[in-house]
């Protein structure tokens, strides 16, 4: 589209209801306020001042998923992982709270739930995940009526996990069911499993934490948590591959297995996932009814022209978790895309760096990283050979460091 063009359809636009100024040179809209949205639009502002920046996001504030675990755990608040977008708005950041229900791509606008549309020159969805309830039998009205929580999104099923922790009489079975990979945050799971147990080694030690994984082993640094699990744990932690959960009964309390039925106190059952809503209604969904395949040079998608999707909805490259750390750089990748397309330059592919540290005790941590490059042959972003790897054993300074790198990604994105 041409500039006088775009001019035209943007200013004749509003944004819920209120007039928006015209755009400088062009608008982006970012949707998402999450790891990847939140740092994408906060580093176009930031790289090209005269790029105008919306973002839409149906949350009043930021919740940070990387050390909820902890607070599961009583070791921290969800005040602590909280943050607004003010700092965001300082940047230069139109920020709207809204849900996109709708993308035109054709003619480049986002409609909104509380009415109106938005034009756009480019637009970047990092919209994360949804769940495939239908996989599980009862699911939904279990998890309605709370007798069923997945707490995969940090927000009120945090609050509330917690607060059915709490009230478990000791000697209860907390169980917890992993999907088969992929899924969000690989160790994440297996950090709850060892949050949990601290906090009934020290608050109620005859209670058992029981790991349900669909997956036939733990899929993320096994070695170091198998080793925390006998270490700190023996007597708490019982854990079985291979078991994949069909169905819950939210009344009898019970995990309905393949082949077996579990009794628990506590079901925290986390369903199989894919892109959010969003990209299904849009789209983007490429691969597997369940994820949006991209460029990694640009982040654009290839199913739909001038739409970048970001962080755990792509279908992520080979050896590339779903993480924060990775939502973050593929937001770096996009606008500085975005900002090389916008200026009529081509855009240059770069490296990506991947580190995730997960509690094994309140204080101790243990981390695994990896560096992503592109490699042109196989058209995507690979391992590079040697980069990264895991901490020789956990420790109270990898736990220190966790949270350096839990405060330094929630400024690098929202500060
Ligand atoms: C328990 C747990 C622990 C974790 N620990 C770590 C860790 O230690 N390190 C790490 O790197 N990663 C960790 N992760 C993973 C990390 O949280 C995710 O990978 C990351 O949040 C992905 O970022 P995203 O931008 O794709 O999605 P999100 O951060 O989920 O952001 C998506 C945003 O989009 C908004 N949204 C969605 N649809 C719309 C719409 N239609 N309109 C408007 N807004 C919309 C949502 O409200 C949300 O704010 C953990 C995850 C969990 C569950």
């Amino acid at each position: 589209m041409k500039r006088r063009e775009f001019l035209k359809l943007a200013g004749a636009v509003s944004v819920a209801g209120c007039a928006t100024p015209a755009p400088s040179k062009a608008r982006v809209v970012v949707v998402g306020g999450g790891f990847g949205g939140a740092t994408a639009a906060k580093y176009i502002r930031k790289w090209d001042p005269s790029i105008e920046v919306v973002l839409v996001e149906r949350e009043s504030a930021f919740v940070s998923c990387p050390i909820s675990n902890l607070v599961l755990g009583g070791y921290s608040s969800l005040a602590d992982i909280s943050r607004n977008y003010d700092a965001l708005r300082r940047h230069g950041v139109q920020v709207v709270r809204d849900e996109v229900t709708a993308i035109d791509a054709p003619k480049k606008t986002v409609r909104l739930a509380r009415g109106g549309e938005l034009a756009y020159e480019r637009l970047i969805v990092s919209p994360g995940i949804d769940f495939n309830f239908g996989e599980l039998q009862g699911y939904e009205a279990a998890m309605q009526a709370g007798s069923v929580l997945h707490a995969w999104k940090a927000g009120p099923q945090t609050a509330a996990l917690r607060t059915q922790l709490e009230q478990m009489r000791d000697g209860g079975v907390y169980v917890l069911s992993i999907p088969m990979a992929p899924y969000r945050c690989p160790p994440g799971p297996y950090e709850r499993a060892s949050i949990v147990a601290a906090y009934f080694k020290q608050a109620k030690p005859r209670s058992k934490v029981l790991v349900l994984d669909a997956n036939p082993d733990i899929t993320s640094k096994a070695g170091l948590f198998k080793r925390a699990w006998s270490d700190l744990y023996p007597k708490i932690i019982e854990y079985r591959g291979n078991s994949r959960a069909v169905a819950v009964d939210g009344n009898a309390r019970i995990v309905k297995l393949e082949l077996d039925d579990v009794k628990g106190d506590v079901l925290n059952v986390v369903p199989p996932h894919r892109a959010a809503d969003l990209a299904e209604k849009a789209g983007l969904i490429t691969t597997n009814n369940r994820w949006c395949d991209v460029d990694w040079r640009t982040m654009e998608s290839k199913a739909v022209k001038g739409v970048h999707v970001l962080g755990d909805a792509t279908l992520s490259a080979p050896a590339m978790p779903k993480s924060a750390s990775m939502a973050n750089n593929h937001a770096k990748i996009a606008a500085a895309a975005v900002v090389e397309l916008l200026n009529g330059r081509n855009p240059e592919p770069f490296k990506i760096i991947n580190t995730c540290y997960s509690f094994v005790s309140p204080k101790e941590a243990i981390r695994v990283s990896s560096v992503h490059e592109w490699e042109p042959t196989q058209g995507t972003l690979v391992a590079v050979k040697g980069s990264g790897g895991v901490s020789a054993a956990r420790s109270e300074a990898e736990g220190a460091y966790a949270w350096s790198w839990a405060r330094t990604i929630w400024a690098d994105s929202l500060a």
